[in-house]
């Protein structure tokens, strides 16, 4: 098969994630997709800090080993852990640096969490982790789960568990609440301001000695995850504008993001906060313009683009965050799940019905099987599918038909460049075909 560009895209990003570390200023280094995000650690007089963990143990170690290098365990103890917000890419590494000497402090928002908790206090925890493991393509074999877009894969692949029980999260212990604080540690002293965005507990740590910000997963080197096809209930879109503009007025000489190689120099890091603060603001108020238009999510969906000088920049392609995906969350922010449709207002119509009157417009099942076909090989997989789903509906347990969906999924998602849209389409064809082949 033909590779698509979506999948030599992400190739490329692949080979880009390989370990390495990077000296961010005099005393400030980041280890880079050592783990699936990155670690950073600011050398002060008689101690360092810590910003994130990564997911597991195991990469964790590995960066310790490395910081050990340039700041010896003796002479430099970990003085305290700072967490940028409550996703276990970023906790998960933390007992490695929790037991190397005496507890460091571990520094965060009052808010930490802010994602998960209302899927625990709904009892949703089982459609969020289900849903993670599609997203995340956990059960994919290795030559279909390329990478995330913004990291490695360095947990298991093929019929992995969703996550490999290595995870050390140790509980933050130290909290601010309100719009920052200031954390002395070490001899060092380091600014931490609330910024939301890609989640409401994010904050962003700051080394005015060296005008260095870690600013978490609010920016990397992709089109922010406004929306996550994990699912998440609101992702505050303005507040992220806002929080883009707070990093832009500090002036830093080095951005460090929570994924992906950090940016250095002054104008760059200049140039990349106003073009990615741009880019929101172009999707955010294009969707408002539509929504007062009277336009549907699909309709916005399929319209608004990035203006090309910014679709262009490469930490603005689609890896991990997917313009169409924001536009539908910013209308969803606002109004809900009705997409202005009347249709859309009843249920006495079901799916069941549409897909028996497709069939009888189509001349039969048969008929409407040989038209999914036809698209299928006509490499028009998105109507294959569409078609297979009122058949599927027909017929649910019907093998050629879930392995005619299957094909149809596996074509369409080697052309998506968002990995997690990918990974899901993939992961979902995957278990069709498994159902088809228990029938
Ligand atoms: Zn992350």
């Amino acid at each position: 098969m033909i590779k698509s560009p979506a999948s030599l895209a992400l190739e490329k990003r692949r080979a880009e994630l390989v370990p390495h570390l990077v000296q961010l200023s005099e005393h400030a280094w980041l280890s880079v997709a050592e783990d699936v995000s990155n670690v950073g650690m600011i050398v002060g007089k008689n101690g360092i800090v810590i910003i994130d963990t990564g997911q597991s143990t195991e990469c964790a170690a590995a960066t310790l080993k490395k910081f050990r290098e340039i700041a010896p365990a003796d002479k430099y103890p970990i003085k305290a852990v700072i967490y940028t917000h409550g996703h276990g890419d970023h906790t998960g590494g933390s007992s490695v640096f929790c037991s190397e000497g005496a507890k460091p402090e571990i520094w965060t928002r009052s808010n930490f969490g802010a994602e998960t908790v209302p899927f625990e206090h709904a009892g949703l925890m089982p459609l969020f982790k289900a849903r993670g493991a599609l997203q995340g393509g956990f059960r994919l074999p290795p030559e279909k789960r390329i990478c995330n877009g913004i990291a490695p894969v360095r947990y298991p692949s093929a019929g992995g568990a969703a996550f490999s029980g290595r995870t050390g999260a140790v509980p933050p212990d130290h909290f601010f609440s309100g719009d920052s604080t200031v954390l002395s540690a070490g001899g060092l002293e380091l600014s931490l301001f609330a910024t939301p965005g890609e989640t409401d507990d994010a904050l962003s740590v700051w080394f005015p000695a060296e005008k260095v910000l870690f600013c978490g997963d609010n920016l990397y080197r992709s089109f922010p995850n406004l929306y996550p096809v994990r699912g998440v209930g609101n992702r505050d879109v303005p507040a992220w504008i806002d929080s883009l503009n707070r990093m832009l007025a500090l002036d830093a000489d080095a951005l460090v993001p929570g994924h992906t190689d950090p940016f250095i120099g002054r104008n760059e890091v200049r140039t990349v906060i106003t073009n990615y603060r741009d880019a929101v603001r172009h999707v955010f108020d294009k969707t408002i313009e539509g929504m007062n238009a009277g336009k549907t999510p699909d309709e916005l969906a399929a319209e608004i683009r990035l203006p090309e000088h910014l679709a262009g920049l490469d930490y603005l392609g689609e890896y991990y965050g997917n313009v169409a995906w924001a536009v539908r969350q910013i209308f969803g922010q606002y109004v809900g799940w009705f997409d202005g449709n009347p249709l859309h207002l009843y249920t006495n119509f079901t799916t069941r019905d549409e897909a028996a009157r497709m069939a009888a417009l189509a001349g039969g099942e048969e008929a409407l099987l040989k038209n999914a076909r036809a698209a299928l090989r006509n490499n028009d997989p998105a109507w294959a599918a569409r078609l297979a789903d009122h058949l599927l509906t027909l017929r649910p347990d019907d093998a050629q038909i879930l392995e005619l969906k299957a094909d149809a999924l596996d074509a369409l998602g080697e052309t998506m460049l968002t990995a997690t849209g990918r990974n899901y389409t993939l992961s979902v064809a995957q278990n069709l075909r498994q159902k088809a082949t228990q029938r």
